[in-house]
């Protein structure tokens, strides 16, 4: 039995935090504590002044998902090598319901594509048309382990959208069988009124963007989402949040979970009236310096539960200059800055370490039943767990990247990155460098 112990790290809890070594045996923690029983030829890893947390899971990221002419750029090879690199040992992606495709065939072929992957993989089912064989599939597929499905309340044009009514008979369909709606959030009536100014093809700069995308479009859609989560009594989980009055709305209904994204937390629409601003086109937008204020007391307040990066990445000559915003591919790149960045944030707000454990792998383990194999440091769990050198913290990171992109959002912002990275009991990313990796495992959820 291949068995490593961690040794006097200071391990962070999802409540509080403790001195304790880890001992792992094979893929799991067999034990925790002070002068535990180690087994002869166990190898030792010192943690002396490090800190020690759970892997991260990354509930929200594109790999290779295809957009008008082309795909996003990372396929689950190089983006898991990328996610390994900050920290993030379990991502969650997403099925793509192709034209002809029931929901288990679209499952089966992201499952194929998602074997590339070096970290752990679990897929939410996207139902992006709404037909009745597509809803009898809801119950199988939940008993099967595949409890999480997510709808778009806008992308008409692209075919992807279901209304408000066709939302709600799913999440009555959902919510009955004990599974979990994640809903895309911006109201198309709203984003309609509010592109009409811009299809002209006059006003092209990105900063328009964020104007052809209201803050109010999420408000219409969480609160009317908020609503059928109460008459459906299914759990609706919002998808990237990213305004201070969408969060204000979210917090008055309890089935409504919140997601928000490092680039509403770090960045605001300034951005956009960069020479670089194209890079920064994402749906949602950017927002305000307010909004993002919200969000930091939201997550201060538990108001906010996760944090995605919502990684859909494009290198610097798919968005090329001068491009109207309306033909831009929308997306950022994420996995990889995810928690370092997001670490020195909290360390430099002085917030406490135990809700970044929270929002970054405990309640995406709960909420998407992954909860006993992944979130949290505890016997019986996967030994998914990432070593941090508090004094390391650093601007200066970009170049160190494991990334096949040429650009990154955050560059320059303070960062974190774990020393060690240790995924189902392999030593993934050693003193900062990748070492060795194996295949991910596909996930299924446990309740
Ligand atoms: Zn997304």
């Amino acid at each position: 039995m291949k068995s490593l112990l961690i040794k006097n790290g200071r391990i962070i809890h999802t409540n509080g935090h403790g001195d304790a070594d880890i001992l792992i045996q094979n893929d799991s923690i067999a034990d925790m504590g002070k002068n535990l029983m180690i087994p002869e030829g166990t190898d030792i890893l010192d943690a002396t002044d490090q800190w020690v947390f759970p892997g991260v899971i990354d509930p929200h990221t594109h790999m290779g998902i295809p957009i008008k002419n082309g795909s996003s750029a990372d396929t689950f090879a190089t983006g898991s090598r990328s996610a390994l690199h900050g920290g993030v040992t379990t991502i969650l992606d997403f099925t793509v319901l192709e034209s002809g495709q029931s929901l288990q065939q679209s499952l089966d072929t992201r499952i194929e594509l998602a074997k590339a992957s070096v970290c752990d993989v679990g897929l939410h089912v996207n139902i992006t048309r709404f037909e009745p064989e597509l809803l009898e599939e809801i119950p199988l597929l939940i008993k099967n382990g595949f409890t999480s499905f997510k709808v778009f309340t806008t992308y008409e044009e692209a075919g992807m959208m279901l209304d408000y009514n066709q939302i709600e008979a799913v999440a009555s369909i959902i919510g009955e069988h004990g599974g979990v709606l994640m809903v895309h959030s911006e109201d198309n009536q709203v984003i309609n009124e509010a592109s009409a100014p811009y299809t002209e093809g006059v006003q092209t700069h990105p900063r328009f963007h964020g104007l052809s995308r209201p803050a109010s479009a999420e408000s219409v859609a969480v609160r009317t989402l908020g609503e059928i989560s109460n008459r459906s009594n299914c759990t609706i989980y919002i998808v990237h949040l990213n305004t201070a009055e969408g969060l204000s709305i979210a917090s008055q209904y309890p089935l409504l979970k919140v997601e928000t994204c490092p680039h509403y937390l770090l960045l605001t629409d300034d951005v956009y009236e960069q020479p670089d601003g194209r890079m920064y086109v994402a749906s949602p937008p950017l927002r305000k310096q307010a909004d993002q204020d919200a969000l930091w007391q939201g997550i201060q307040a538990g108001s906010i539960h996760t944090i995605g990066s919502d990684h859909c990445p494009f290198c610097l000559a798919d968005k090329p200059k001068g491009r109207p915003f309306q033909d831009i591919p929308n997306g950022m790149g994420g996995v990889e800055t995810l928690f370092p960045t997001l670490l020195a944030q909290f360390v430099k707000r002085g917030i406490n370490l135990s809700l970044l454990v929270q929002l970054t792998s405990h309640n995406a383990a709960q909420i998407f039943g992954l909860r006993g194999q992944k979130g949290d440091l505890a016997p019986g769990c996967h030994a998914d767990l990432l070593i941090v050198d508090p004094t390391n913290i650093s601007n200066d990171w970009e170049k160190d990247l494991d990334t096949i992109l040429d650009w990154n959002a955050y560059a320059g912002l303070p960062a974190l990155f774990p020393s060690t990275v240790i995924r189902r009991g392999e030593i993934v990313i050693s003193n900062w460098k990748t070492a060795t990796r194996s295949q991910g495992v596909l996930l299924k959820s446990s309740t």
